[in-house]
């Protein structure tokens, strides 16, 4: 999908000179696009990353806690399953991933969070892929003993990454769960570096001055 970034005020091949002050932009047009939701910019804008955008469009880059958690859930869950299906059709325990769902669960937080700086979602992030590690442990601990006590080896496995730390082994699984918690903190990092506004729209622009 392509971002639509504003048009130049300015008809044809004119350059319009840098604004003044560098609080006030380049004037859009009433009538001009969003570069979100392509409808008209009628009153006032603001600019995402230099892209014109509608105050409803502004308002969702807010993000929504409850739309995290639903997306991360999401991508645990695919994970989890993922997981479990290799597990039962090759016999083959994928490691790998935990690192995976780093970046799933991240990038699944991120669509959540929008723009928005709050470290809660980066920090539901990191729960949710601890969570998605700990849950593909299970397997392994229930495995041995065909144990069918599965709170305790829920809560097991919950602490079990603290237990091999202390015990100092499986350091591979070490390794990999703290790569995927590290990735689950950069990828629900918000993509927006910049939000200015609200700023009002110039009047419509005549059509192209044909008139030489
Ligand atoms: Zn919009």
């Amino acid at each position: 999908m392509v971002e639509q970034t504003i048009d130049a005020p300015a008809v044809h091949g004119e350059i319009v000179p840098p604004p003044s002050t560098s609080s006030s932009p380049a004037p859009v047009a009433a009538g001009t696009a969003c570069g979100r939701c392509k409808e008209p910019l009628n009153d006032s804008y603001f600019l995402v990353n230099a892209h014109a955008a509608c105050p409803d469009c502004r308002r969702s880059l807010d993000g929504s806690m409850r739309n995290a958690v639903a997306f991360g859930l999401a991508a645990a869950l695919l994970n989890i399953a993922v997981y479990h299906a290799i597990y039962w059709i090759m016999h083959w325990r994928f490691a790998l991933i935990t690192v995976i769902a780093g970046v799933l669960i991240g990038e699944a937080v991120r669509h959540g969070a929008q723009a928005s700086k709050s470290l809660a979602y980066r920090w539901l992030s990191v729960g949710l892929t601890y969570l998605t590690a700990v849950a593909t442990y299970s397997l392994a601990l229930m495995e041995p003993a065909g144990t069918s006590r599965p709170v305790a080896t829920a809560l097991h496995s919950l602490v079990l990454p603290l237990v091999m730390l202390a015990a100092r082994e499986n350091v591979v699984t070490l390794i990999l769960l703290g790569f995927g918690l590290h990735e689950a903190w950069k990828f629900s990092a918000p993509p927006y570096a910049s939000i200015e506004g609200p700023f009002t729209v110039a009047a419509p622009t005549a059509a192209p001055n044909s008139s030489a």
